[in-house]
């Protein structure tokens, strides 16, 4: 049977991480309820109408769904809000696809391959920045992480790969893998040994920055490959890896550090652009030189060279980098639904 039938959409072409999927469950009940109770329409109008309905991004993509949309676990599920069984119940797939050099033709190639009759499928561009989307992925990877499993760490430090370096083939060095450990010998990239993947310092740090960001809301402190951390020791780590010199955070304040920290992250929505140690090097030592400037301009902090901060850049600016968002919206099962309820409702 058509409706039945699977019929996810083929994102073989796309780096894991780049697209976020969601389902919005909706109750086909509640909305007809709204469409003839609440908007006054005949129920004949209002089926043409629901038809043409398509939710807000904002609806399709919240964690927290509202009436008459919802999220279930459910195998056998029911409106939360009517009790309505399964066949007033359909739903929207959304995939969130981030725009970028990585998936660019890939997206021109699937959205060329949707059928286009019927509105089955609607294309919503958005703006976003490389900020907001580090803490979509980081949420996505949260909600979808077992953070009782021992494993965990070991998935989340994949998930951090995979995005770093979308061109690798991961499975082959996480295939039947037992550790992850910080290389003393590697100054860049990984290598596996037997059951153990050794990361670069500066990898490895990010994989466990990673993890405690992901994790730090659950227990107190994060879960980490380096056990339970609370924040003081995160930063000691990545302080005494040498991490936050290759970066440039001089800060001592744990507070500020982090702020930093989550800034490096999020600059880049490509993490394969973050700047590697060696790259770092040359960075450190341009903001050497302009540390010098930035050091005399700041000696001077009089009311009379404030006057003239307009036009001067801030010096700690957060650069954030402008992402375009693609979502598309499969409207197929809700079409399909929509016109089997009526059809037993007329
Ligand atoms: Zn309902």
């Amino acid at each position: 049977m058509a409706t039945t039938k699977k019929r996810e959409l083929d994102l073989k072409d796309f780096p894991p991480g780049t697209v976020t999927e969601y389902t919005t469950l909706v109750c086909l009940a509640c909305i007809f309820d709204i469409f003839t109770k609440q908007l006054g329409l005949a129920p004949r109008t209002a089926f043409s109408e629901i038809k043409r309905h398509t939710p807000t991004i904002e609806e399709l993509t919240s964690r927290q769904a509202m009436r008459p949309y919802f999220d279930t676990e459910d195998k056998h599920p029911h409106c939360p809000y009517c009790g309505s069984a399964k066949r007033w119940l359909t739903h929207f797939d959304t995939y969130c696809i981030e725009g970028g050099k990585t998936t660019d033709a890939a997206r021109r190639t699937l959205i060329k391959k949707l059928p286009t009759s019927g509105d089955q499928f609607v294309i919503v561009e958005k703006k976003s920045d490389s900020r907001a989307v580090f803490f979509e992925w980081l949420d996505t990877l949260g909600l979808n992480a077992d953070l009782n499993d021992e494993a965990w760490p070991i998935e989340a430090t994949r998930k951090y790969l995979e995005r770093r370096e979308p061109k690798t083939n991961w499975d082959e060095p996480f295939n039947e893998l037992r550790a992850v450990r910080r290389s003393s010998r590697l100054t860049e990239g990984w290598e596996r040994d037997g059951t153990r993947l050794f990361l670069a310092p500066n990898l490895y740090s990010e994989a466990i920055l990673i993890q405690y960001l992901v994790s730090r809301s659950h227990a107190h402190g994060g879960m980490t490959l380096e056990g339970r951390l609370t924040l003081m020791e995160l930063i000691r780590r990545l302080r005494y890896s040498g991490y936050l010199d290759q970066i440039g955070i001089a800060e001592r304040d744990p507070g500020e550090v982090f702020e930093k920290l989550i800034d490096h992250l999020a600059a880049k929505h490509e993490w394969y652009r973050i700047p590697t140690s060696r790259d770092s090097e040359r960075v450190s030592a341009a903001a050497k030189k302009s540390t010098k400037k930035a050091a005399k301009k700041s000696s001077k902090k009089s009311p009379k060279s404030r006057k003239n901060k307009v036009s001067l850049p801030e010096p700690d600016e957060v650069v954030t980098e402008p992402v375009k968002l693609h979502y598309l919206v499969d409207r197929r099962d809700f079409l399909e639904k929509v016109k089997s309820v009526y059809a037993s409702y007329a």
